[in-house]
């Protein structure tokens, strides 16, 4: 095909053949990723000129559907009128102003390029604020690519971490504690344990990285209570989450408030962009106010700003939650359905217009029950979807994102092919 003669010269050039590892099919079985050409609404045509409905939404950013008339105009008038200028803009005021109407918490905000940099920033930021130095996370989420969170747990309950990735230090590795997610036992070991150097936990309060994983109820608000009464802050890590399950993000959905927030992803309306924040207090620790240092050449650009006004614009529109919302239902009922006609052991975890399906499995509320989730029936599966004009993320952890494009005639295509693949596993 068109895509595995790209791939060999991706190969040649590109390290890996890929730009973020994630792209690659290492996780189901090898072979090439397709290539694709053009994107659509809820659809993409690739390079030999096959049409997939698209479920992986760039992970997560392309909640609009690809090549929204709004965003596109957005992103051809900051085109138009020069895409970076190294000042501050108007449209800056704008979207901050947009951010903590949606997002009270944010007092103040700062924007990056990424959700690794606005992740890693908010911890710089709660060591400065706290005089502390370590940091708490649950095992499986993913924060980014900074060496703080590339960090695994080891065995038992409650530990110091171990580097997960080739060039993080032992050094800064046990700076890190990890728990697992949902158990609020471990964290307040943990905290029993670790807490007078604890400058902050790491939350996704809404798990998207082990697939979609809800917090147990009550989990939240515990953590919040723990780590105050520790005298650490709060980080929530909205990168996925933000704007995904209603106007406003998980702490709004969730009703608790972290310290602070790192976001991403939806924000730019599919450009690249990051942003953190939290209260007038704890954000005055950045400089050119306060000690804590953080800077880019790129951070709020016009291109991603507009894009971003732009994408939450769209997302206001009333309607737009509650149509995911009902997708999703028919995406969960269906597969649901032919799971059992057709015996194959699934659990399906949903939050409006997000779900996962795990194989093999009865039950996901933390990373191992995620990770013991059957990859190799995942594989076949995501390859006859693939056959059949289906694009999911090409790893067994990840999420299926409906967008506002989304129609019940794709989702009714979606669950013929879902059909047809539970047939052959
Ligand atoms: N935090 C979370 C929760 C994420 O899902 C991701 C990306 N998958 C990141 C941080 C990192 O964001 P980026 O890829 O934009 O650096």
């Amino acid at each position: 095909t068109e895509s595995e003669k790209h791939n060999e010269v991706a190969q040649e050039h590109i390290l890996g053949g890929v730009n973020s590892p994630s792209r690659s099919f290492k996780a189901v079985g090898g072979g090439s990723p397709v290539f694709m050409e053009r994107a659509k609404g809820a659809y993409f045509w690739d390079v030999d000129g096959n049409q997939y409905i698209d479920y992986l939404a760039a992970y997560g950013p392309i909640i609009t559907g690809h090549a929204h008339p709004h965003i596109t105009e957005a992103i051809k008038g900051a085109a138009e009128d020069g895409v970076l200028y190294g000042t501050p803009t108007r449209y800056e005021n704008q979207f901050a102003a947009m951010l903590k109407e949606a997002m009270p918490s944010l007092e103040k905000v700062r924007f990056v390029n990424s959700g690794t940099e606005a992740v890693m920033t908010t911890i710089r930021v709660a060591r400065a604020y706290t005089g502390r130095d370590k940091i708490i996370k649950f095992a499986g989420c993913y924060h980014g690519h900074s060496d703080l969170v590339l960090v695994a747990a080891g065995s038992g309950p409650a530990t110091l971490g171990s580097p997960d990735s080739a060039g993080v230090t032992k050094a800064i590795a046990k700076e890190v504690i990890t728990v697992p997610f949902n158990d609020i036992e471990s964290y307040k070991q943990a905290l029993d344990h670790w807490g007078d150097e604890v400058a902050a936990v790491l939350v996704e309060p809404i798990v998207g990285n082990f697939g979609i994983v809800e917090p147990a109820p009550g989990f939240l608000v515990a953590v919040n209570e723990l780590t105050h009464d520790a005298g650490a802050l709060v980080i929530y890590d909205e990168v996925i989450t933000a704007f995904r399950f209603k106007y406003g993000g998980a702490q709004n959905y969730c009703g608790v408030e972290p310290d602070m927030t790192a976001l991403g992803k939806i924000i730019g309306g599919g450009l690249p962009i990051g942003a953190y924040g939290g209260s007038q207090d704890i954000m005055e620790t950045v400089a050119p106010l306060g000690p804590a240092y953080q800077a880019g050449t790129m951070a709020g650009n016009p291109a991603s700003i507009r894009a971003g006004i732009a994408c939450l614009e769209v997302l206001k529109e009333p309607g737009v939650y509650e149509k995911m919302d009902e997708l999703g239902g028919m995406l969960e009922e269906g597969i649901r359905r032919h799971a059992k006609t057709h015996g194959v052991p699934i659990t399906l975890n949903r939050l409006k217009g997000a779900l996962t399906v795990y194989f093999g499995v009865d039950g996901v509320a933390n990373y191992d029950e995620a990770e013991n989730s059957d990859g190799e029936m995942f594989a076949r599966f995501f390859k006859l979807m693939l056959e059949q004009g289906v694009n999911l993320a090409p790893s067994k952890y990840e999420a299926w994102f409906l967008t506002t494009e989304h129609t019940k005639d794709d989702v009714e295509k979606t669950l013929e092919a879902v059909e047809a693949a539970f047939s052959k596993l």
